[in-house]
């Protein structure tokens, strides 16, 4: 509650924060700015041809007259803190346009804010200061929450190798060449050859120079890519390093995705007398594990687990490319499972690459933006594992199993162990002494 609770100087010598609405009268002291009078607008003519405060320079800025006797009177030239605007901008986001402060409808309409994210660095001083102001501002009745934000996240920096030369100055990535020769990672100049240390995986730094510039990533791989790479890497949680082997990993990964893409368009094209039966076996299968990747998918999106989602992307397309792999040698049954898994896979691709996304989208013949789009429903009767897998024991021993439906009555699984070549063979024509059936668990023939 009050652990190092401190006063907190607000004024700032500078002019980028907002002007405190004072007035200092050689008579009269210290008065606020009359409310008819504010909101005090910075001038825009400002220079910064000198040190100090450019407000303090300003040729007529400060200079003003008294609210209370009229006469010459200083405006306060310290402006705030920018902690102030940044401890309440969220109630204000609330009613962009009210004439006062907050409008408290709007604010409780609005907050708590449900999710918050930010960088390790706000994770103290500003996420204090707005629980402080937001404390405050129920008591003034600006909004009716006592805690600003349901939910908080940092996440991770974007880390880098660093390289140092000889001479003991950083080199950026992009004058590097990186070779492997047996195993032992090296890095030279690209232009001259000479030898660079690796150094250690670090922050990106301007004064390290391992910094990777967004729009040369973006120019060579696109955005997709970019993104792609760093909601894959690691926990957003944790740092994230980047490398070229990572990015490339990405690239490979968007292509086969529009090649999938390319190959259902074209099998759909061949398959036209293809009878589909949407209860076979292998086409449920297929379903069900589209099915289950969005279930697990949307839920390791909305818990922020975007690498766990992207694994799961990972198998689900992993599942497609197989089955199209099969059909595109003889189309079956499963053609619609197929289809529908791989628009679901579309789906779900888009929150992270949603360029490629649309156009696989569109190239499989859909309607509208898949960002319109609502996401794919989940069959929760295919989420249930409905085979199920009962060890048979001989003796006490484990010989064979069954793979029956859950919930498999009694009788029926008797019939199928009984049937089993291993219990024929060693039954030699006898009944068993004992059947033992813990039906979904476990069978037991003494013999
Ligand atoms: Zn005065």
């Amino acid at each position: 509650m009050n652990y190092r609770l401190r006063d907190w100087g607000i004024s700032r010598q500078r002019y980028w924060g907002c002007p405190i609405p004072i007035i200092h009268c050689e008579v009269c002291g210290t008065l606020p700015v009359p409310k008819k009078d504010l909101p005090v607008v910075l001038p825009a003519d400002v220079s910064f041809d000198q040190p100090g405060n450019a407000l303090e320079h300003h040729p007529t800025w400060k200079h003003t007259h008294c609210p209370q006797c009229g006469g010459a009177a200083r405006r306060e030239t310290d402006t705030m803190d920018t902690f102030v605007d940044s401890s309440w901008y969220f109630a204000r986001f609330t009613a962009p346009h009210a004439s006062t402060p907050t409008d408290p409808d709007a604010a409780s309409a609005w907050l708590p804010v449900d999710q918050y994210i930010g960088g390790v660095e706000h994770a103290i001083l500003h996420l204090l200061y707005s629980r402080f102001f937001t404390r405050a501002m129920q008591q003034t009745g600006h909004v009716a929450v006592a805690e600003p934000f349901k939910g908080l996240f940092t996440q991770g920096m974007v880390t880098h190798e660093t390289y140092k030369s000889a001479s003991g100055e950083w080199v950026s990535p992009t004058e590097v060449l990186l070779e492997t020769t047996a195993d032992v990672r090296s890095a030279k100049r690209l232009d001259t050859g000479a030898p660079l240390t690796i150094g250690p995986i670090e922050k990106m730094s301007k004064s390290k120079k391992n910094v990777v510039d967004p729009d040369e990533i973006v120019a060579t791989y696109g955005a997709d890519t970019a993104r792609w790479f760093m909601l894959s890497d690691s926990p957003p949680e944790r740092d994230v390093q980047w490398t070229e082997a990572g990015v490339e990993g990405a690239s490979r990964f968007q292509q086969r995705v529009w090649r999938l893409v390319g190959e259902i368009v074209a099998l759909s094209e061949q398959s036209k007398d293809i009878v589909i039966k949407n209860d076979d076996k292998e086409a449920m299968a297929l379903r069900k594990i589209a099915h289950r990747a969005v279930h697990t998918i949307a839920d390791d999106i909305e818990g922020l687990r975007f690498n766990r989602a992207v694994a799961q992307i990972y198998e689900l397309t992993n599942a497609l490319v197989r089955a199209a792999g099969i059909m595109a040698a003889a189309p079956d049954t499963r053609l619609d499972a197929l289809k529908d898994g791989v628009g679901r896979l579309v789906q779900t691709i888009a929150p992270m690459m949603p360029h490629l996304a649309e156009t696989c989208w569109a190239a499989l013949g859909h309607k509208g933006l898949v960002a319109d789009a609502p996401w794919p429903e989940v069959d929760p009767a295919l989420l249930v594992d409905d085979e199920i897998i009962i060890p048979v024991q001989i003796n006490g021993k484990r010989r064979g199993e069954l793979n029956v439906a859950r919930g498999t009555p009694v009788a029926e699984i008797e019939k199928q162990v009984l049937s089993l070549d291993t219990i024929v063979r060693m039954l030699e024509g006898k009944a068993p002494k004992k059947l033992v059936i813990v039906p979904d668990r476990i069978v037991n023939v003494v013999i």
